[in-house]
């Protein structure tokens, strides 16, 4: 997130080790197992959440600055991880990446789709990014700025979700799953990305930021930037009936985070772009610093947080709901 501000995402926990059986969406939620190969019983499990987080966030990602090793190394992770989900590139691209130049320096967005069934023209995008500030140019001991919250979570969220959606393989619209690149830069991924599509076949944009911390509003809570601008937070609040967890609007309006993060840019083409975040920002220790490590974050509620969007997006993955456009004044 720019630094001008910050940020937002979602969260909900789902008992682990218990099942929550919803009409076809059984997820089965055992720790340290793999996923089971049946289409009704599906795990997001901790021990891969923990291995993306663990992986992006590491010292040898040099902090994913756009134009250097550490960038180019995060991407071929993530593209490695699309090729085993067996996601396919987007639109007449051949490979996952969505390359262009801003200010010289060669830029990529990682961009993957599933596609749909019945509905497979109507696009959901669910996206993060997965730069950050690099390495500091001067000073004592620590100088890497790993960006494991700020937004190695919400890249963690991602791959999880597409791994998730590709094994229960019942999405009647196409899920475009995209890493964008220069958000700290200024939404330069998401912009450029927005200049390229047909903003009209986006039905919905959910944005993870931020997802690794406990909110201010407590354990299974979570909230939503712009909750106001469209019905999507109401919509996400009908799924999660029962599950125990509980959606705000976000509560730092003083912040303006709508616009200070990536689904701003599919906002102002109209598309109900919203972004998700856990993290009490305002008083968050780690924000920018070289101190936002792996080890400050709660795998627990990452995990939690991924199986709660998976869940809250039900209807608009399967196409019967699909929330209203957002108008910017
Ligand atoms: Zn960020």
């Amino acid at each position: 997130m720019k630094k001008t501000s910050l940020l937002v995402a979602i969260t909900l926990s789902i008992v682990s080790c218990k099942e929550t059986q919803k009409k076809d969406t059984t997820i089965a939620i055992v720790n340290s197992s793999t996923i089971t190969q049946s289409k009704n019983n599906i795990v997001i499990d901790t021990a891969t959440v923990k291995k993306h987080l663990y992986t992006l966030a590491h010292d040898n990602m040099q902090g994913r600055k756009p134009g250097t090793e550490g960038i180019e190394k995060a991407a071929k992770y993530i593209e490695g991880e699309f090729k085993k989900i067996g996601l396919k590139p987007f639109k007449d691209l051949t490979t996952y990446r969505q390359n262009f130049e801003h200010k010289n320096i060669k830029m990529f967005n990682v961009l993957g789709v599933l596609e749909g069934k019945s509905k497979k023209d109507e696009f959901v995008i669910v996206s993060a990014h997965y730069d950050h500030l690099g390495v500091k140019e001067s000073g004592e001991g620590d100088l890497i700025y790993n960006g494991a919250n700020d937004d190695a979570s919400g890249v963690v969220g991602i791959l999880a979700l597409a791994e998730y959606f590709a094994k229960k393989d019942s999405n009647e619209r196409s899920i475009l799953f995209v890493a964008f690149t220069a958000e700290e830069m200024g939404l330069i991924g998401s912009k450029y990305f927005g200049k390229n599509i047909n903003a009209n076949k986006f039905v919905a944009g959910i944005n993870l930021e931020l997802i690794g911390k406990e909110p201010k509003t407590g354990p299974k809570t979570a909230w939503l930037t712009g909750f106001d601008r469209s019905n999507f937070g109401k919509i996400i609040q009908k799924n999660l009936k029962g599950t125990g967890y509980r959606l705000f609007p976000d509560p730092y309006p003083k912040f303006n985070l709508f616009f200070r993060s990536d689904n701003a840019s599919l906002a102002r083409l109209g598309v109900p772009s919203h972004t998700f975040s856990t993290t009490p920002i305002d008083i968050d220790k780690d924000y920018h610093k070289t101190s936002d490590e792996a080890e400050t974050l709660d795998v627990g509620i990452l995990t939690e947080t991924i199986r709660a969007v998976a869940v809250g997006t039900t209807t608009i993955i399967n196409g019967t709901d699909t929330p209203s456009r957002v108008v910017i004044e």
